[in-house]
């Protein structure tokens, strides 16, 4: 732990020896075991791993949704509260659909209790920077369109320009992509980056997939299936802003190639030849 004389930054993270576990009616399921994870203001870590390590659950633990059974995890040095300081973003969109794009994306400044007082009494500052932002983002134009005019890329959009609109620290976000075919979410992993870089939250990113991890973290921890442990921390020191283009570098293939020997091996053997029979 850091010395109390020394101020702990806001949005530094840690996880110090975590074990989870679930109730459920046939007894107990240990979600994550001694996990330990620190990671500093500014830095972009992603989580990977099989369905069901328990990546969700680390986010649960990070955003105070849930508390360790064994062990602690800390923000800025003290347990982790829902704050106006996170901002959260999952695989569903999750707009509301009665307002329009711009009105979703400022919906945080209307509820944050760090916020709502500024927003309330001269909204039009805030409103400029989500109309940037929208438009930095290739919405321009769409602002005053509802959810269900918009396709499922141009949605995830929206939804990550709202948790980023009031400045938070830290940022949370549960497999965004997962839902969105492979050119729209390779844009985003563009989009999401140059946000980053502009903005510089701690960010929390979950995903199973590799190559947006290898895109867009400095740090990608593996996690093994339940119950979750890291098995492996790999930095990547590619230089940033990434691009697509960076995917195809063989430094780029052997990161993704480490990360997947590292998930496991063919977790379901498939018998090929005897499908092959059958299917003729
Ligand atoms: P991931 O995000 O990696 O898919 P989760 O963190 O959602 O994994 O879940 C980890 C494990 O804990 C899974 O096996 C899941 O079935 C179990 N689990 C998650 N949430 C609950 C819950 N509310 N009650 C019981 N078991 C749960």
């Amino acid at each position: 732990m850091t010395a109390p004389s020394t101020p702990v930054a806001k949005n530094a993270i840690e996880l110090s020896d975590v074990t989870l576990r679930y109730a459920t009616k046939n007894g107990q399921i240990e979600a994550v075991r001694g996990v330990s994870l620190s990671f500093a203001p500014g830095e972009f870590v992603a989580i990977v791993g099989p369905s069901g390590c328990g990546k969700s659950t680390i986010l649960k633990l990070v955003s105070g949704l849930m508390t360790p059974a064994v062990g602690t995890a800390t923000v800025g040095g003290v347990a982790p509260r829902p704050t106006g300081q996170v901002g959260i973003a999952f695989q569903n969109p999750s707009l509301l659909l009665w307002r329009t794009v711009l009105q979703n994306v400022l919906l945080p400044l209307e509820v944050s209790p760090a916020h709502k007082a500024a927003y309330r009494k001269d909204p039009a500052p805030f409103v400029a920077r989500a109309r940037r932002m929208l438009a930095a983002v290739g919405l321009g134009g769409f602002e005053d369109k509802h959810p269900w005019e918009l396709s499922g890329g141009m949605q995830q959009r929206a939804n990550v320009v709202r948790a980023l609109i009031h400045q938070p620290s830290i940022l949370l976000l549960d497999e965004p992509f997962g839902a969105l075919d492979a050119f729209t979410r390779e844009e985003l992993w563009l989009a999401l980056q140059a946000l980053w870089m502009g903005a510089r939250p701690t960010v929390l990113l979950v995903t199973h997939d590799l190559r947006e991890a290898a895109l867009l973290a400095d740090t990608i921890y593996v996690m093994s299936p339940r119950p979750g442990q890291i098995t492996l921390r790999r930095e990547v020191e590619l230089p940033r802003p990434r691009t697509l283009e960076g995917t195809f570098t063989p430094e780029f293939s052997e990161i993704v190639r480490e990360l997947r020997e590292h998930i496991g091996g063919v977790r379901t053997r498939i018998r090929a030849e005897e499908l092959m029979e059958v299917a003729s």
